[in-house]
């Protein structure tokens, strides 16, 4: 299996192979395709098999970067994670015009605000400061057509449950959900469960 095959856009090809990464490791290879044809998705995949990219690599070829507007959501359990996530995304869309901001709390909320109103094609945070800009109407959430929980379990753990809750019931009833979690215990479960349709399980 090799990038190519996947069918991604030449621009996202590109900087897949100028980050540095020349073969899918497992979880990209099981979990890219499924996704991109449309399927909600279960990863049940740890820090270190490329979980990252995979969902990353997934983003960047479903968003339109003529349409600037918020495409892409993903959610994780700490600052650090999602700033990595978006250092990931911008490095692997280096060729792309993407613009990804992290939306994320301890930071100036009227920066946020500007960078939002700006246009981000993707947004990665962390998910009291997302729920809030999306209240405040400045994260619009109608163009949406992908979440991503990245490290579902540990966001739970962290008593996020009800934030996620709230931005999820904003965005469109189309969106297709991504869940990534290195454990699949109960409350991980039931989360899938009311989030996606259907979904494709894979397991690394
Ligand atoms: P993650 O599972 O997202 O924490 O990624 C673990 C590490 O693997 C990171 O340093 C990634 O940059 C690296 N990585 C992810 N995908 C690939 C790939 N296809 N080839 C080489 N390295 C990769």
């Amino acid at each position: 299996p090799t990038f190519e095959a996947m069918g991604l856009k030449e621009d996202l090809l590109r900087g897949i192979y100028a980050y540095g990464y020349e073969t899918p490791s497992a979880v990209q290879s099981r979990a890219i395709v499924q996704i991109l044809k449309g399927r909600d998705t279960i990863a049940q995949a740890q820090s270190g098999t490329g979980k990252t990219a995979t969902f990353s690599i997934s983003l960047l070829q479903t968003i339109d970067t003529k349409v600037r507007e918020t495409q892409a959501l993903v959610l994780s359990p700490t600052r650090e994670l999602a700033v990595q996530i978006q250092n990931v995304v911008l490095a692997l869309g280096n060729y792309m015009n993407v613009q990804c901001h992290a939306c994320i709390g301890g930071t100036s909320i009227s920066e946020d605000i500007r960078k939002l109103d700006y246009g981000q094609h993707v947004v990665s945070g962390t998910p009291g400061r997302v729920a809030d800009m999306i209240r405040r109407r400045n994260l619009r959430t109608r163009n949406i057509k992908m979440l991503i929980l990245d490290e579902a379990d540990e966001l739970l753990d962290r008593g996020f449950q009800d934030q996620i809750y709230d931005v999820y019931r904003y965005l469109p009833p189309s969106t297709q959900v991504i869940v990534v979690s290195a454990t699949l215990p109960y409350d991980v479960l039931e989360m899938t469960n009311k989030f996606t349709t259907d979904p494709v399980r894979i397991l690394v």
